[in-house]
Protein backbone atom coordinates (compact mmCIF):
# COMPACT_ATOMS: atom_id res chain seq x y z
CA UNK A 1 0.00 0.00 0.00
CA UNK A 2 1.73 3.42 -1.11
CA UNK A 3 1.54 6.27 1.40
CA UNK A 4 -1.33 8.31 0.09
CA UNK A 5 -3.49 4.89 0.00
CA UNK A 6 -3.03 4.18 3.30
CA UNK A 7 -4.79 7.59 4.20
CA UNK A 8 -7.94 6.20 2.83
CA UNK A 9 -7.64 3.12 3.89
CA UNK A 10 -11.29 1.97 4.76
CA UNK A 11 -10.92 -0.09 8.02
CA UNK A 12 -8.56 3.42 9.04
CA UNK A 13 -11.96 5.48 8.52
CA UNK A 14 -14.21 3.23 10.30
CA UNK A 15 -12.12 3.44 13.25
CA UNK A 16 -11.63 7.29 13.41
CA UNK A 17 -15.14 7.76 12.28
CA UNK A 18 -16.10 5.52 15.52
CA UNK A 19 -13.45 7.28 18.00
CA UNK A 20 -15.53 10.95 16.60
CA UNK A 21 -18.63 9.52 17.40
CA UNK A 22 -18.03 8.84 20.46
CA UNK A 23 -15.84 11.60 20.97
CA UNK A 24 -19.09 14.05 19.99
CA UNK A 25 -21.26 11.79 22.58
CA UNK A 26 -18.90 13.11 25.12
CA UNK A 27 -19.04 16.91 24.20
CA UNK A 28 -22.70 16.75 25.27
CA UNK A 29 -23.75 19.26 22.68
CA UNK A 30 -23.63 20.13 19.06
CA UNK A 31 -20.30 21.28 17.57
CA UNK A 32 -20.24 23.77 13.85
CA UNK A 33 -16.59 23.31 12.59
CA UNK A 34 -15.78 25.59 9.34
CA UNK A 35 -13.13 24.45 6.56
CA UNK A 36 -11.44 27.43 5.10
CA UNK A 37 -9.79 25.56 1.63
CA UNK A 38 -11.59 24.61 -1.61
CA UNK A 39 -9.18 21.39 -1.48
CA UNK A 40 -11.37 20.19 1.98
CA UNK A 41 -14.75 21.25 0.63
CA UNK A 42 -14.27 18.85 -2.31
CA UNK A 43 -12.60 15.98 -0.26
CA UNK A 44 -15.47 15.97 1.97
CA UNK A 45 -18.02 15.56 -0.55
CA UNK A 46 -16.22 13.66 -2.78
CA UNK A 47 -15.48 10.81 0.18
CA UNK A 48 -18.79 10.84 1.31
CA UNK A 49 -17.54 11.80 4.66
CA UNK A 50 -19.99 14.96 4.70
CA UNK A 51 -23.12 12.12 4.68
CA UNK A 52 -21.07 9.80 7.43
CA UNK A 53 -20.17 13.20 9.52
CA UNK A 54 -21.98 12.28 13.39
CA UNK A 55 -25.42 13.57 14.45
CA UNK A 56 -24.25 17.00 16.19
CA UNK A 57 -21.31 17.83 13.65
CA UNK A 58 -21.99 20.40 11.51
CA UNK A 59 -19.42 21.10 8.38
CA UNK A 60 -19.30 24.55 7.09
CA UNK A 61 -17.69 25.83 4.13
CA UNK A 62 -15.76 29.16 4.62
CA UNK A 63 -14.12 31.33 2.29
CA UNK A 64 -11.68 28.62 0.65
CA UNK A 65 -11.83 29.26 -2.75
CA UNK A 66 -9.66 31.60 -4.10
CA UNK A 67 -11.80 32.23 -7.14
CA UNK A 68 -14.82 32.77 -5.04
CA UNK A 69 -13.82 35.50 -2.22
CA UNK A 70 -12.45 37.41 -5.40
CA UNK A 71 -14.65 40.66 -4.99
CA UNK A 72 -16.74 41.75 -7.21
CA UNK A 73 -14.78 45.22 -7.69
CA UNK A 74 -12.12 42.93 -8.45
CA UNK A 75 -13.09 40.65 -11.18
CA UNK A 76 -14.76 44.25 -12.72
CA UNK A 77 -11.49 45.63 -12.60
CA UNK A 78 -10.17 42.83 -14.94
CA UNK A 79 -12.91 42.46 -17.20
CA UNK A 80 -11.80 46.21 -17.72
CA UNK A 81 -8.38 45.86 -18.14
CA UNK A 82 -8.68 42.60 -20.92
CA UNK A 83 -10.83 45.14 -22.56
CA UNK A 84 -7.93 47.69 -23.01
CA UNK A 85 -6.05 47.66 -26.08
CA UNK A 86 -2.75 47.11 -25.49
CA UNK A 87 -3.27 44.90 -22.73
CA UNK A 88 -2.79 41.08 -22.72
CA UNK A 89 -4.44 39.75 -19.35
CA UNK A 90 -2.47 36.22 -18.84
CA UNK A 91 -4.73 33.91 -15.95
CA UNK A 92 -5.15 30.81 -14.54
CA UNK A 93 -7.83 29.37 -16.16
CA UNK A 94 -10.46 29.15 -13.28
CA UNK A 95 -10.91 32.82 -13.64
CA UNK A 96 -11.96 32.62 -16.90
CA UNK A 97 -15.44 31.61 -16.11
CA UNK A 98 -16.25 34.10 -13.03
CA UNK A 99 -19.10 36.56 -13.43
CA UNK A 100 -18.42 40.22 -13.47
CA UNK A 101 -21.10 42.20 -11.81
CA UNK A 102 -22.89 42.52 -15.33
CA UNK A 103 -22.96 38.80 -15.49
CA UNK A 104 -20.04 38.69 -18.29
CA UNK A 105 -16.46 36.97 -17.56
CA UNK A 106 -13.53 36.90 -19.22
CA UNK A 107 -14.83 33.88 -21.42
CA UNK A 108 -17.31 36.68 -23.01
CA UNK A 109 -14.50 39.12 -22.71
CA UNK A 110 -11.88 37.01 -25.13
CA UNK A 111 -15.29 36.26 -27.44
CA UNK A 112 -15.80 39.88 -27.88
CA UNK A 113 -11.70 39.91 -28.75
CA UNK A 114 -9.82 41.07 -25.60
CA UNK A 115 -6.35 39.25 -25.60
CA UNK A 116 -7.11 37.17 -22.61
CA UNK A 117 -4.30 34.07 -22.52
CA UNK A 118 -4.34 31.11 -20.06
CA UNK A 119 -1.04 30.28 -18.18
CA UNK A 120 -0.02 27.79 -16.36
CA UNK A 121 2.58 29.48 -13.82
CA UNK A 122 3.21 33.25 -12.88
CA UNK A 123 6.41 33.00 -14.60
CA UNK A 124 4.87 31.82 -18.28
CA UNK A 125 3.12 35.89 -17.78
CA UNK A 126 7.05 37.37 -17.77
CA UNK A 127 7.93 35.08 -20.39
CA UNK A 128 4.76 36.43 -22.21
CA UNK A 129 5.67 39.95 -21.89
CA UNK A 130 9.39 39.00 -22.85
CA UNK A 131 7.66 37.83 -26.21
CA UNK A 132 5.42 40.95 -26.71
CA UNK A 133 7.26 44.09 -25.95
CA UNK A 134 4.79 45.78 -27.56
CA UNK A 135 1.81 45.09 -24.91
CA UNK A 136 1.31 45.18 -21.15
CA UNK A 137 1.02 41.80 -20.02
CA UNK A 138 -1.10 41.91 -16.40
CA UNK A 139 -1.37 38.90 -14.42
CA UNK A 140 -4.06 38.42 -11.84
CA UNK A 141 -2.56 37.83 -8.36
CA UNK A 142 -5.38 36.13 -6.77
CA UNK A 143 -5.19 33.03 -4.46
CA UNK A 144 -3.80 32.62 -0.49
CA UNK A 145 -0.70 32.78 0.71
CA UNK A 146 0.04 29.24 -1.56
CA UNK A 147 0.17 31.34 -4.82
CA UNK A 148 1.50 34.80 -3.40
CA UNK A 149 5.28 33.42 -3.16
CA UNK A 150 5.27 32.25 -6.75
CA UNK A 151 3.44 35.96 -7.97
CA UNK A 152 6.09 36.93 -5.93
CA UNK A 153 8.69 35.14 -8.10
CA UNK A 154 7.24 36.68 -11.05
CA UNK A 155 7.88 40.31 -9.90
CA UNK A 156 11.34 39.28 -9.14
CA UNK A 157 12.13 37.60 -12.62
CA UNK A 158 10.50 41.65 -14.50
CA UNK A 159 12.95 43.26 -12.25
CA UNK A 160 15.58 41.78 -13.02
CA UNK A 161 15.07 41.30 -16.65
CA UNK A 162 14.13 44.91 -16.48
CA UNK A 163 10.84 44.31 -18.22
CA UNK A 164 8.67 47.30 -18.02
CA UNK A 165 5.28 45.64 -19.85
CA UNK A 166 4.61 43.18 -17.01
CA UNK A 167 2.10 44.05 -13.88
CA UNK A 168 -0.20 42.56 -11.69
CA UNK A 169 -3.13 42.87 -10.13
CA UNK A 170 -2.69 42.46 -6.61
CA UNK A 171 -5.56 40.90 -5.15
CA UNK A 172 -3.81 37.87 -2.97
CA UNK A 173 -5.69 37.27 0.31
CA UNK A 174 -4.05 36.17 3.50
CA UNK A 175 -6.33 33.43 5.68
CA UNK A 176 -5.50 34.19 9.22
CA UNK A 177 -7.20 37.96 9.13
CA UNK A 178 -10.02 36.17 7.54
CA UNK A 179 -10.20 33.82 10.45
CA UNK A 180 -10.33 36.79 12.67
CA UNK A 181 -13.17 38.88 10.77
CA UNK A 182 -15.29 35.42 10.54
CA UNK A 183 -15.10 34.89 14.14
CA UNK A 184 -15.96 38.33 15.04
CA UNK A 185 -18.87 38.16 12.47
CA UNK A 186 -20.40 34.89 13.56
CA UNK A 187 -23.00 34.39 15.76
CA UNK A 188 -22.47 33.80 19.49
CA UNK A 189 -25.06 31.36 20.57
CA UNK A 190 -24.45 28.11 20.57
CA UNK A 191 -25.69 25.94 17.82
CA UNK A 192 -25.12 29.27 15.18
CA UNK A 193 -21.65 30.12 15.15
CA UNK A 194 -18.44 28.66 14.37
CA UNK A 195 -17.05 26.45 17.23
CA UNK A 196 -13.59 25.22 15.49
CA UNK A 197 -11.68 25.86 12.47
CA UNK A 198 -10.21 22.75 9.99
CA UNK A 199 -7.11 24.75 9.18
CA UNK A 200 -6.24 24.59 5.47
CA UNK A 201 -2.83 22.29 4.69
CA UNK A 202 -1.98 24.10 2.03
CA UNK A 203 -1.91 27.30 3.23
CA UNK A 204 -0.50 26.18 6.72
CA UNK A 205 2.74 24.51 4.32
CA UNK A 206 3.77 28.25 4.07
CA UNK A 207 2.54 29.85 7.35
CA UNK A 208 3.35 27.22 9.94
CA UNK A 209 1.44 26.55 13.31
CA UNK A 210 1.87 30.08 14.64
CA UNK A 211 -0.08 32.81 13.06
CA UNK A 212 -3.62 30.25 13.44
CA UNK A 213 -3.23 30.51 17.54
CA UNK A 214 -5.07 33.48 18.49
CA UNK A 215 -7.94 31.78 17.19
CA UNK A 216 -7.49 29.48 20.68
CA UNK A 217 -5.93 32.17 22.66
CA UNK A 218 -8.16 34.93 21.81
CA UNK A 219 -11.42 33.36 20.71
CA UNK A 220 -11.22 30.47 22.66
CA UNK A 221 -11.73 27.78 19.34
CA UNK A 222 -9.68 25.13 18.38
CA UNK A 223 -8.04 25.08 15.58
CA UNK A 224 -6.75 22.44 13.61
CA UNK A 225 -4.43 21.72 10.31
CA UNK A 226 -5.88 19.16 8.62
CA UNK A 227 -4.61 17.11 5.02
CA UNK A 228 -6.51 16.05 2.58
CA UNK A 229 -7.46 12.33 2.54
CA UNK A 230 -10.23 10.89 4.52
CA UNK A 231 -8.26 9.68 7.31
CA UNK A 232 -6.52 13.00 7.22
CA UNK A 233 -9.79 14.86 7.83
CA UNK A 234 -10.94 12.30 10.36
CA UNK A 235 -8.40 12.60 12.31
CA UNK A 236 -8.06 16.23 12.33
CA UNK A 237 -12.06 16.56 13.16
CA UNK A 238 -10.82 13.72 16.19
CA UNK A 239 -8.10 16.60 17.65
CA UNK A 240 -10.79 19.43 17.29
CA UNK A 241 -13.60 17.63 19.09
CA UNK A 242 -11.41 16.29 21.63
CA UNK A 243 -10.43 19.50 22.87
CA UNK A 244 -14.03 20.54 23.16
CA UNK A 245 -15.22 17.79 24.90
CA UNK A 246 -12.26 18.28 27.58
CA UNK A 247 -13.08 22.05 27.54
CA UNK A 248 -9.36 23.00 25.79
CA UNK A 249 -8.56 25.24 23.26
CA UNK A 250 -5.35 24.42 21.23
CA UNK A 251 -3.66 25.34 17.58
CA UNK A 252 -2.81 22.18 16.54
CA UNK A 253 -0.74 20.58 13.53
CA UNK A 254 -2.29 17.17 12.76
CA UNK A 255 -0.66 17.01 9.62
CA UNK A 256 2.90 16.67 9.84
CA UNK A 257 3.78 14.91 7.21
CA UNK A 258 3.66 17.63 5.12
CA UNK A 259 3.54 20.36 7.50
CA UNK A 260 6.80 21.78 9.73
CA UNK A 261 5.21 23.50 12.68
CA UNK A 262 7.75 26.66 11.32
CA UNK A 263 6.01 26.52 8.04
CA UNK A 264 8.19 27.52 4.97
CA UNK A 265 10.66 30.57 6.11
CA UNK A 266 11.80 30.56 2.62
CA UNK A 267 8.42 31.01 0.43
CA UNK A 268 7.62 33.75 3.28
CA UNK A 269 10.35 35.78 2.63
CA UNK A 270 10.04 35.82 -1.21
CA UNK A 271 6.44 36.78 -0.48
CA UNK A 272 7.78 39.28 2.42
CA UNK A 273 10.87 40.97 0.01
CA UNK A 274 7.77 41.90 -3.24
CA UNK A 275 4.81 42.69 -1.01
CA UNK A 276 3.44 43.81 2.23
CA UNK A 277 0.34 43.63 4.53
CA UNK A 278 -2.90 45.98 3.17
CA UNK A 279 -6.16 45.85 3.46
CA UNK A 280 -8.53 43.97 1.13
CA UNK A 281 -12.10 43.38 -0.07
CA UNK A 282 -13.30 39.78 0.39
CA UNK A 283 -16.56 38.56 -0.88
CA UNK A 284 -18.73 38.14 1.53
CA UNK A 285 -16.70 39.65 4.29
CA UNK A 286 -16.20 42.98 2.69
CA UNK A 287 -12.96 44.94 3.40
CA UNK A 288 -10.65 43.54 5.99
CA UNK A 289 -7.18 45.27 7.54
CA UNK A 290 -4.35 44.03 6.40
CA UNK A 291 -5.97 40.72 5.06
CA UNK A 292 -4.33 41.85 1.32
CA UNK A 293 -1.17 41.78 -0.10
CA UNK A 294 0.07 45.35 -1.43
CA UNK A 295 3.13 45.80 -3.86
CA UNK A 296 6.24 47.01 -1.40
CA UNK A 297 7.14 50.80 -2.87
CA UNK A 298 10.81 49.41 -4.60
CA UNK A 299 8.05 47.11 -6.72
CA UNK A 300 5.37 49.43 -7.07
CA UNK A 301 5.66 49.82 -10.64
CA UNK A 302 4.68 46.30 -11.16
CA UNK A 303 1.12 47.13 -9.92
CA UNK A 304 -1.73 47.32 -12.44
CA UNK A 305 -4.17 49.41 -10.70
CA UNK A 306 -1.51 51.75 -10.33
CA UNK A 307 -0.07 51.80 -14.04
CA UNK A 308 -3.60 52.45 -14.98
CA UNK A 309 -5.19 53.69 -12.83
CA UNK A 310 -7.78 52.09 -11.44
CA UNK A 311 -9.30 52.43 -8.14
CA UNK A 312 -11.68 49.86 -6.54
CA UNK A 313 -14.73 51.39 -5.61
CA UNK A 314 -17.94 50.37 -5.30
CA UNK A 315 -19.74 48.37 -7.97
CA UNK A 316 -22.93 46.09 -8.67
CA UNK A 317 -22.87 42.37 -7.08
CA UNK A 318 -24.53 39.81 -9.38
CA UNK A 319 -28.58 40.01 -8.75
CA UNK A 320 -29.80 37.18 -6.38
CA UNK A 321 -26.51 35.72 -6.06
CA UNK A 322 -25.54 34.72 -2.26
CA UNK A 323 -21.99 33.68 -2.50
CA UNK A 324 -21.13 36.33 0.30
CA UNK A 325 -23.33 34.45 2.63
CA UNK A 326 -22.03 30.97 1.67
CA UNK A 327 -18.88 32.00 1.90
CA UNK A 328 -19.36 33.23 5.38
CA UNK A 329 -21.11 29.76 6.59
CA UNK A 330 -24.21 31.98 7.21
CA UNK A 331 -26.22 30.01 4.75
CA UNK A 332 -25.65 26.69 2.84
CA UNK A 333 -25.50 26.54 -1.31
CA UNK A 334 -29.03 24.58 -0.89
CA UNK A 335 -30.45 27.74 0.82
CA UNK A 336 -29.86 30.16 -1.76
CA UNK A 337 -33.04 30.72 -3.72
CA UNK A 338 -30.83 30.40 -7.14
CA UNK A 339 -29.61 27.21 -6.44
CA UNK A 340 -30.21 23.85 -8.83
CA UNK A 341 -32.58 26.37 -10.16
CA UNK A 342 -31.43 28.76 -12.53
CA UNK A 343 -27.44 28.44 -10.93
CA UNK A 344 -25.81 24.94 -12.18
CA UNK A 345 -22.55 24.01 -12.91
CA UNK A 346 -23.67 24.45 -16.75
CA UNK A 347 -25.43 27.32 -16.14
CA UNK A 348 -23.37 29.77 -13.16
CA UNK A 349 -24.81 32.74 -11.16
CA UNK A 350 -22.01 33.11 -9.15
CA UNK A 351 -17.99 32.36 -8.67
CA UNK A 352 -19.16 29.52 -5.75
CA UNK A 353 -20.56 27.57 -8.79
CA UNK A 354 -17.96 28.42 -11.10
CA UNK A 355 -15.05 26.92 -9.83
CA UNK A 356 -14.82 23.48 -9.13
CA UNK A 357 -13.56 24.22 -5.27
CA UNK A 358 -16.49 26.25 -4.78
CA UNK A 359 -19.27 25.04 -1.83
CA UNK A 360 -22.05 25.51 -4.27
CA UNK A 361 -20.46 23.26 -7.23
CA UNK A 362 -19.37 20.87 -4.86
CA UNK A 363 -22.77 20.49 -3.35
CA UNK A 364 -24.44 20.56 -6.63
CA UNK A 365 -21.98 17.06 -7.81
CA UNK A 366 -21.76 15.47 -4.82
CA UNK A 367 -25.38 15.96 -3.16
CA UNK A 368 -27.59 16.48 -6.04
CA UNK A 369 -30.05 19.21 -5.63
FE1 LIG B 1 -24.18 32.09 -5.80
FE2 LIG B 1 -25.30 30.19 -7.38
FE3 LIG B 1 -24.29 29.52 -5.05
FE4 LIG B 1 -26.55 30.92 -5.18
S1 LIG B 1 -26.26 28.82 -5.88
S2 LIG B 1 -24.84 31.28 -3.81
S3 LIG B 1 -26.13 32.19 -6.97
S4 LIG B 1 -23.18 30.34 -6.80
Amino acid sequence: MNSMAAFQDPELCRGLLERLKSLIRACARPVRFMEVCGTHTVSIFQSGLRSLLPEGLTHLSGPGCPVCVTHDAEVAAMLNLARHDTVILATFGDLLRVPGPDGKSLKHAQAEGARVRVVYSPLDAVKLAAEHPHATVVFPGVGFETTAPGVAGAVLAAYKQRLGNFCILPFHKLVPPALRALLEKAPQEQGKGIDAFLLPGHVAVVLGVAPFRFVAEEFGRPAVIGGFEPADILSALCAMVSQIAEGRALAVNAYRRVVADEGNPAARSAMDMVFMPGEARWRGLGLIPASGLELRPEFEEFDALRRFGISLGETGSIPGCRCGDVLSGLLTPGECPLFGKSCTPQNPTGPCMVSTEGSCAAWYRYQGT
